[in-house]
């Protein structure tokens, strides 16, 4: 290791420090114009060349031209005793072979040297590390900025910093950016970057969310202030406006979800929103999640109880179980949020709780289905739980049918069929719901063995002879009989789409046609009305 200086005076105890503290490679100083004063390291490694031979030289010449805007930005931001990093950066691409092409750069402004920086670069990506891909105008791609938002909170949980999603808002800046001359808008691109991934942790950067709208992970100490004049100032703009999620210390499955939900939402609102300010957004996501654990904790939701009725006969088969947050209104908004905010399993628990105590105060002959989110089902843990509550009680269980239902995909079906199996060897009766809803549909019935499936709604509601919903149907049913799993239409609201479907071969029907969800299980089928001779082919009316 080979120390140079330009100024032998200085006390190297600092600089020493600097080096331990920062256990980087190489560990360099620069005047105020980006001018390297001082190189101690591995500089060899980098640039071919020993370290006095860095002192004189501009230190973006270390880096890829690309990396110019963002370290203008790092030199003119920073104050005294701050430490910005680290950044992963691009290196100055080099013919040598097994030369770093990326490194982790920090720069910090220690008071004892002035307007000087001291920067410490580490050869290579830190081990773990996903690669952050950016697309084409250098912007985190939101896939990747999800994906390395995992690894951020880990490291952050690590280093004993609480990181916040911050939420930036450049109001207009499409329209602004469209008026500049291309390459001027395409400078103010870059800048916009530079300041997103300048102030990130560990440099991941901003992803652009939309054409006015940014997300980056931050430091939750950060200050919001310059982060908002420096994209103010990069983008030639009033102040944008800023909306912060706290993610709380850990890279938890509920910090994950509660982000990507407010990603969702702010990606969603569009522009109309801008006026009220995102910051809503934000707030609203996590008012709904403390209001949501409340109704879990307190059990507050009542069930409606829908007969499912056999076509052939009339006769009541079950009841399927719909939760109710308020009086007559479908829950499937609240539930789709406790899904987005991992808090679906909780749920269907008290769910399953519940109906297990109704089973217990009904005759035998009643039973009961309750929908079970897949996205339950799949978490370690659920299942024992869900069979731990029915006990050890075989009437129960087999008076226990279980729906599945799937708002996002599945996508460990081995694993999904194991469990299915376990319900199913338990005595729970096991159905697919809303089957044809998703785009897995057809490999669900590959690959997961059920007793039923239901055919989604909106196949049935306005289903007509002849249609293509009924060939559908039709074709649905032989293939579901010759693998051995019964049929379910939902939503039937009409006689005539009841006896379309029995005709169809569907065996067991549910919808306003029989009764619509009821307070209590108990129903008892109308009288039959008799059943219309259908008309023979050619066959007349004959009137008067
Ligand atoms: P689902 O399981 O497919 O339930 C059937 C939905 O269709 C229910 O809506 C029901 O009220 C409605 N429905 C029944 N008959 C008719 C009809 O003839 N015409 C029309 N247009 N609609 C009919 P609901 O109660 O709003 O539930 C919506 C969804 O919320 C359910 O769809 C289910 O996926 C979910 N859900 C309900 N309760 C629970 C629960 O306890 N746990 C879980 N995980 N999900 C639940
Ligand atoms: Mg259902
Ligand atoms: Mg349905």
């Amino acid at each position: 290791m080979t120390l140079a200086s330009s100024r032998p005076e200085e006390p190297n105890t600092v600089r020493l420090l600097g080096l331990a503290f920062a256990g980087a490679d190489l560990v360099f100083e620069i005047d105020p114009h980006g001018v390297i004063v001082f190189a101690l390291g591995a500089a060899e490694r980098l640039t071919g060349r020993p370290d006095p031979e860095l002192v004189g030289r501009d230190w973006a010449s270390l880096f890829n031209p690309s990396e110019a805007a963002l370290l203008s930005t790092l030199r003119k931001d920073i104050v005294a005793g701050e430490r910005r990093g680290p950044i992963r950066v691009e290196l100055t691409p080099r013919a040598q072979a097994g030369a770093p092409s990326a490194a982790s750069l920090s720069v910090f402004r220690l008071p004892q040297l002035g307007s000087r920086l001291s920067c410490a670069l580490s050869l290579g990506a830190p081990a773990g590390a996903p690669t952050f891909s950016r697309d084409a105008r250098g912007f985190t791609s939101p896939e990747s900025f999800a994906s390395s938002a995992e690894y951020l909170l880990a490291e952050a949980g690590k280093a004993g910093l609480v990181l916040s999603l911050d939420l930036v808002e450049v109001q207009g800046l499409r329209d602004r950016l469209a008026r500049l001359r291309p390459e001027d808008a395409e400078e103010a691109r870059q800048s916009l970057e530079a300041v997103l991934r300048a102030d990130s942790f560990c440099g991941v950067g901003g992803a652009e969310v939309s054409a006015d709208r940014f997300a980056l992970m931050r430091s939750s100490d950060a200050p919001p202030g310059r982060l908002l004049d420096n994209v103010g100032a990069a983008t030639g703009g009033p102040r944008p406006q800023l909306a912060r999620l706290p993610l709380g210390g850990s890279a938890s499955a509920r910090n994950m979800r509660t982000m990507r939900l407010a990603l969702d939402r702010f990606i969603e609102s569009g522009p109309g929103a801008a006026a009220s300010g995102f910051e809503d957004t934000v707030a609203r996501t996590l008012r709904d999640s403390s209001r949501f654990r409340d109704i879990v904790a307190r059990s507050a939701f009542n069930l409606a109880y829908q007969p499912v009725v056999c076509l052939a006969t009339g006769e009541l088969h079950h009841f399927e179980a719909l939760a109710r947050f308020s009086k007559d209104t479908s829950p499937a908004e609240t539930i789709e949020l406790a899904e987005d905010l991992d808090m679906i399993q909780a749920f269907d628990l008290s769910v399953v709780r519940a109906i297990v105590r109704e089973l217990q105060a009904q005759p035998r002959t009643t039973r009961i289905a309750a929908n079970l989110s897949a996205h339950s089902l799949m978490i370690d843990g659920f299942l024992e739980e869900m069979l731990g509550l029915v006990g050890n009680a075989p009437d129960i269980r087999s008076r226990l049918i279980l729906e599945i239902t799937e708002t996002r995909k599945i996508n460990d079906l081995d694993r999904a069929n194991t469990l299915i199996a376990r319900l199913r060897q338990a005595g729970h009766v096991v159905c697919l719901d809303d089957f044809g809803a998703g785009a897995a549909s057809l490999d669900y019935l590959r690959r997961l063995e059920v007793d039923f499936i239901k055919i989604d709604g909106r196949y049935i509601q306005s289903m007509t002879e002849g249609s293509r919903d009924a060939l559908v149907v039709k074709h649905l049913v032989a293939l579901c009989r010759e693998l051995g799993v019964a049929t379910i239409a939902e939503m039937i609201e009409t006689d005539g789409v009841a006896r379309l479907s029995q005709d169809l071969g569907v065996e067991l029907g549910q919808g306003w046609a029989f009764s619509k969800p009821l307070d209590k299980p108990k129903w008892k089928p109308p009288a039959p009305a008799p059943r219309p001779a259908r008309a023979r082919p050619g066959a007349r009316d004959v009137w008067g």
